[in-house]
Formats: structure tokens, sequence, C-alpha cells
């Protein structure tokens, strides 16, 4: 036995409401499992309405009363930097915690997850005193200037797969534009949130300015996406909870933001350094088990090199080391939650009995009664299978062969999805010209997930509206006011 199996840091896992620990009202409490065994880890507290209206209320006070609003940009970009020193200073008890309740190895965990969210922290603390307003040339008699400023109560609501990176995303710049948040984690895996918000007590946010919410989407989350006191929603989540979300948002008009689901094409030209391209399919698909709304699960390959790479993929994927995420040498952990093992296996029986032809894996990996599931090579399928249209979310990947650029890019814009996209080719002009025609939110050339606070990303078409990261998710906190001063 580890320490992973006794410790559980979250302590008695209560909702975090106006800077204090409580259990839910009703008293109500829901089980987190340890995907590695598919045992309960722990409970956390299940937020209902009432829970959720007494966060947003706590909210409202802290930004009407001002402790955070009204600090500068630069002082509370001064916090923002002791949360990022803080996620460095914890970062194997958060890694740990990540890991142990997505599943994620634990490497991952550390070189991902817990890095990027220091990174998210330390590059909004730098850019919240950028927030300025500009004056503007008119013929009015006037001195005309326009002012940036927090919008008000943000609710976010993020799912299982990145949950304290995709937190980060929307509270790091939420925070640094002087908002106040309600986080409602996914019901799977909150307790990365829960670890944060004792973290940004520790770090100086005051209290009401960051409240954590656990429990179901359809109970917690939907009385948050409800709630009149919302003044802003961030939702990252699938494309059909996305799309009740929107048309709520819609219904009670505030702004809201979405990510959702994602269903990337990686493209490989026969001018593709190949030894390269291979490390780059293979991180694409069983990155996080698949479980990655960026990740690359369409191959299309030209027809001169899509033999070679389907058996240099044959060989190279049953090696991909699937195990225990406690192992530091493991890449594949287990799908995050049993359901999502179920779907992966029915999308995986629906290939077979469309007569496609299974490279390599195909089935489930039994170890220590965890979801896992082995990297799984898929050839043969039409492109109108719902293996292809749809987002399978696991460690899957569909090779389609090409014979010209116009048809690879016509097979990779032709889901309803756009959120990444990825192109390896040897040919600059290519690189750069079927990058501009590539119906997708980011564009890789080359490698793939190379990702940075500073880039931008998020989607097009059914993958959903607004950017997490760079200073457009800055501006996506904001709200602009002009004022106009007669100088008769
Ligand atoms: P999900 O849509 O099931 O849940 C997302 C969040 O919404 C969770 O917190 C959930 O509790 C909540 N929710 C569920 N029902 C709700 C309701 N009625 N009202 C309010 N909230 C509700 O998604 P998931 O399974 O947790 O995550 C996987 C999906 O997220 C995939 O489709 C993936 O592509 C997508 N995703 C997108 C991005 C992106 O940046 N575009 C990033 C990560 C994941």
């Amino acid at each position: 036995m580890t320490t992973f199996e006794t410790t559980d840091p979250t302590g008695p896992g209560r909702l975090f409401i106006g800077g204090q620990w409580r259990e839910a009202a009703d008293g109500a409490r829901t089980e987190v499992v340890d995907p590695s065994r598919g045992t309960v880890l722990t409970t956390v507290a299940a937020a209902g309405p009432a829970d959720v209206d007494a966060a947003v209320r706590a909210a409202r006070e802290a930004f009407d009363s001002g402790p955070w609003s009204g600090f500068s940009g630069r002082d509370r970009g001064r916090v923002l930097h002791r949360v990022a020193e803080l996620i460095r200073a914890e970062a194997d008890e958060i890694a740990r915690l990540e890991s142990l309740d997505v599943g994620k190895p634990i490497t991952l965990a550390h070189a991902v997850d817990v890095t990027n969210a220091a990174n998210d922290y330390e590059y909004y603390a730098a850019l919240a005193h950028t927030l300025d307003g500009s004056t503007r040339d008119t013929p009015l008699n006037a001195l005309a200037y326009t002012q940036r400023g927090p919008i008000g109560v943000v609710a976010a609501i993020t799912p299982f797969n990145f949950p304290l990176i995709l937190a980060g995303s929307k509270i790091a710049p939420a925070l640094a534009a002087g908002n106040t948040v309600v986080h409602k984690p996914a019901d799977e895996t909150p307790l990365s949130a829960l670890y944060m918000a004792g973290l940004f007590q520790r770090a100086g946010v005051p209290d009401g300015v960051v409240n954590v919410v656990t429990g179901t989407g359809p109970v917690a989350g939907e009385a948050l996406l409800r709630h009149p006191g919302v003044d802003k929603i961030a939702f990252t989540g699938s494309t059909a909870v996305g799309r009740h979300a929107a048309s709520v948002a819609g219904e009670n008009l505030k702004p809201v933001t979405m990510e959702l689901g994602g269903n990337a094409a990686h493209l490989v030209f026969e001018d593709a350094d190949l030894e390269k391209a291979v490390g780059a399919v293979i991180k694409a698909f069983v990155f996080n088990t698949g479980q990655f709304c960026m990740g690359g699960p369409r191959l299309l390959v030209a027809r001169p090199v899509h033999a070679t790479l389907l058996k240099i993929l044959a060989e190279a994927v049953p090696g991909v080391p699937v195990g225990d995420p406690r192992l530091p040498e493991t890449v594949v952990g287990p799908m995050a939650g049993e359901r999502h093992l179920r779907k992966v296996e029915e999308y995986v029986a629906l290939a077979r009995k469309e007569g496609a032809r299974i490279v390599c894996g195909g089935e489930r990996l039994g170890l220590d009664g965890g979801y896992y599931y082995r990297p799984t090579v898929i050839a043969d399928l039409s492109n109108d299978s719902r293996v292809i249209q749809e987002e399978v979310f696991g460690p899957v990947l569909t090779v389609q062969p090409f014979d010209s650029e116009d048809e690879a890019i016509a097979l990779a814009n032709s889901t309803p999805y756009g959120l990444a996209a990825g192109v390896q080719t040897g040919n600059l002009a290519r690189a750069h010209r079927v990058a501009d025609r590539l119906q997708a939110g980011i564009v890789w050339v080359n490698d793939w997930a190379m990702l940075d606070p500073a880039v931008p990303f998020g989607g097009v078409k059914e993958s959903g509206f607004g950017r997490e990261y760079g200073p457009e998710a800055l501006a996506s906190y904001t709200k602009v006011k002009s004022v106009v001063v007669s100088l008769d």
C-alpha cells in the first residue's frame, strides 16, 4: 500500500463559501471514485440550490464590497503571483491529488497539469495591470475615454479531464480582471478544486472572491447556470450540455463562453519526417488516455505513406506503457470513470460491426479493477461512420488515406467539430496553406499539444465560441464603459 490509498488532503470535502468550509444544507454527499481501482476514494458535499444561492450571494457581496475589484490590477497581480508560487511549492501534493482523482499518470500530472496551472496564474498576474482604457479622437467638444472593468460574479463550470488547468484557465483571468467566482467542478473529479480553495485563501485572496460548490451537473450546475445573481457563465464541457447551457444563458441574457467538444484531424503528408510524425501522432491520441478535447483521434495520411505509417503504428502503439498512474513510467492511465470506458467500448464494437480493421488494441486491460483500455488503432472505416464523426473521447485512433491536399482538408473539416487540428509536413508553404484552410481554433504544425497561456485556444462550429488563454480571455472577463465629458 502506498500513501495514495490512505490520505485525502481535501479533508472532509466540504463546500467553500464566503471563506468558510461547510456541508451542503441538506447534508447530501456524492462519491469520488479511484478510476485505477474502481473503488470509492472519498465523498464530497453535493451542493443543492440553497448552497449555490449562498455561494452566489457570497461572491456578489465580495464583488460589491470591493475587497478584490477595488484593488489595483497590480495588487491583484501580486496575489495571483502568490497563487502560482504556492502551486509550485505544493506541486507534489497537487499532482498526487490530480493523479488519484482523474487516473492521470503522476508524471503527466506534474509536468502538464501542475506546471500549466502555475503558468496560468503567473501569466494573468502579469496581465492584471494591463486593463487600460484609451482616449478617443472625436469631432465632439468633449473628452471621450473608455474604461475597462470587471463584469461581476462569474460562474465557472468545468469538465472532468483537466480539472486543475481548466479551472485555472477561467479563474486566473476572471480574478485578474477583478471579478469574483463561483466554481462548479465536474462531479467525478472535484478534489483539486477543493484543494485550490484552501490555497487561494492562503495566498491572500479575500473571502468570498472564490467559492467552490461541488455536486452534480443537473442539480448544482443547473442551479448555478440559472442563478439571476450570476453575471457571466464560463463553461467547458460536452457539446450537448454546452448547447443547454448556452440556451439558458440566452434566456437570461448572460454573456457566455463555451469551450466544447472536439474531434481533431491530424494530417500527415508524404513530405513529413515520418519518424518525428509518429511520435506526434501517438501523443495526440493517447495523451490523457485520449480524454483530451484537443486530442487528435482522426489520422489522415497521404496514400504513398499510408501503409508504412499503419505498419509503424501497429508495432509502436502496443509498446506504449499503460498501467498504474502512480508509477512514474506510466504514459497511459485508466479512463477517468466507468461511463467513459463503456462509451469507448461501444464505439469500438460499432467499428467492428461496420467491418473496420482493428490494427491493435480494441479491448480492456484487466488491471486492479480499474477502467483501463488498450490504445487502439482502427483502419478501413468509412468517413460517415459515427466512430469518425462523433467524439469518442478515449485512446482510439482512426486512420484514413487521402489522395490530394484538397481531399485531406475536406476530410479534416467534415465533422461538426472545430477545436484543434495538426499538420505534419516538411513543406513550409504547404504548412501555412493547409493551416489557413483548416476549420479549427488552433493548428499545430509538426508536433501536437503545444500549449501556453499566451496562446489562445477555443472552438469554431460545434466546438463552441470564445477563447481561453491570452489577452483574449482576459478581455472576455471585462466590460467596456465609455465616458464622454463635455468641454463646454
Ligand atoms: P459534461 O458536459 O458532461 O460536464 C461538464 C460540466 O458541466 C460538469 O461540471 C458537469 O457537472 C456540468 N453539467 C452537467 N449538466 C449540467 C447542467 N444541466 N447544468 C449545468 N452544468 C451541468 O462534460 P465532461 O464529460 O465533464 O467533459 C468532457 C467534455 O468536455 C468533452 O466533450 C470534451 O471535449 C469537453 N472539453 C472541452 C474543452 C475545451 O477547451 N473546448 C476542454 C476539456 C473538455
